[in-house]
């Protein structure tokens, strides 16, 4: 269980998810099987420097091509792989296919593109990640730089001395390192300065209404100037209208994500904004 990890998966819990054990191993069983049947698919969603409109990344996100419920978004599984620690194995095909990928499109001839991934707490509570990470880079001759690590501060707020350890590691073998959804959680601003990560993503909620919402744009802002301070840079996720992005222009923001530029896609409908190799 979650709450035995110390993984605090509340973000999910808002989303009303009330199920019951029956339906848990119901879900645990079919995971095992889609981990099995290769059923996932990683979408990627182009991420944009706001100021050229060049491609900096892609992000990659999970779906499930479930037999019978058709493509499903992580929100309907991932809190249940959390839950029943598969998260961990799931985890790692994430990786792999982010390595595999970025890889293939190198080999295909287009310039080698960074793929961002979420980590899960539970990710950094079993198993040894930094082994992970770096053998599937390893095993797929990919420069790390190319992979960037996102973070929650769930991640960042466990056994702070081990996960400080694990991020340092990281870092040194220059992995990018993001915190995701940040200005969410509990203490955004005192663990930053132990955490010295490249990128702050500016979460959903507080882009979703700027144009009209003065106390968003306070956030934003402060936001975006304390990665200044701490020269880390901003990417805002979730920008769906022109005005959002003027906005984000504006108050300095570096990148952004969303709606407006692009849907997460598949792999295959990717390509169209990969420049190819000079
Ligand atoms: P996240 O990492 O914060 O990802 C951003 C979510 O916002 C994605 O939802 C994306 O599709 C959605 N989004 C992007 N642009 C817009 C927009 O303009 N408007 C709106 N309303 N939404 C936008 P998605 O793909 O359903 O993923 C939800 C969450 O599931 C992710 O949030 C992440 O926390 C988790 N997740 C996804 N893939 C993985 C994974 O491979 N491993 C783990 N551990 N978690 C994952
Ligand atoms: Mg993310
Ligand atoms: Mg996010
Ligand atoms: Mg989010």
């Amino acid at each position: 269980h979650a709450k035995d990890s110390g993984c605090n998966t509340y973000r999910f819990y808002t989303d009303k998810m009330n199920i019951d054990a029956m339906e848990r191993l119901r879900m645990r069983n079919s995971l095992t099987v889609a981990l099995r049947e290769q059923e996932f698919e990683l979408f990627y969603q182009p991420q944009f420097d706001l100021i050229s409109s060049q491609l900096t990344g892609l992000e990659a996100l999970i779906r499930w091509n479930h037999p019978e419920n058709g493509l499903m978004q992580p929100s309907k599984f991932i809190p249940i792989a959390e839950q029943t620690g598969q998260i961990v194995q799931i985890g790692e095909w994430v990786i792999h296919e982010a390595c595999r990928q970025a890889k293939a499109w190198q080999q295909q001839g287009f310039q080698p593109v960074r793929i961002a991934v979420n980590l899960s707490c539970m990710q950094f509570r079993r198993g040894d990640i930094l082994k992970m990470v770096t053998d599937l880079t390893d095993e797929h001759e990919l420069d790390p730089k190319y992979i960037e690590l996102e973070l929650t501060e769930t991640i960042l707020l466990q056994d702070v001395e081990h996960i400080l350890e694990v991020v340092e590691k990281f870092k040194n073998l220059r992995f990018t390192l993001s915190i995701d959804d940040f200005g969410t959680g509990y203490s955004s601003l005192a663990y930053l300065k132990r955490f010295q990560v490249d990128k702050l993503k500016i979460d959903q909620s507080f882009i979703r209404n700027l144009e009209v919402d003065r106390h968003d744009l306070a956030i934003v802002r402060s936001i975006i100037q304390l990665a200044s301070g701490f020269e880390m840079k901003t990417i805002a996720e979730g920008i769906e209208t022109q005005g959002q992005l003027d906005l984000l222009r504006k108050e300095g923001c570096h990148e952004g994500q969303g709606y407006f530029y692009s849907h997460p896609l598949p792999a295959d409908q990717i390509v169209q904004y990969l420049p190819a190799s000079a």
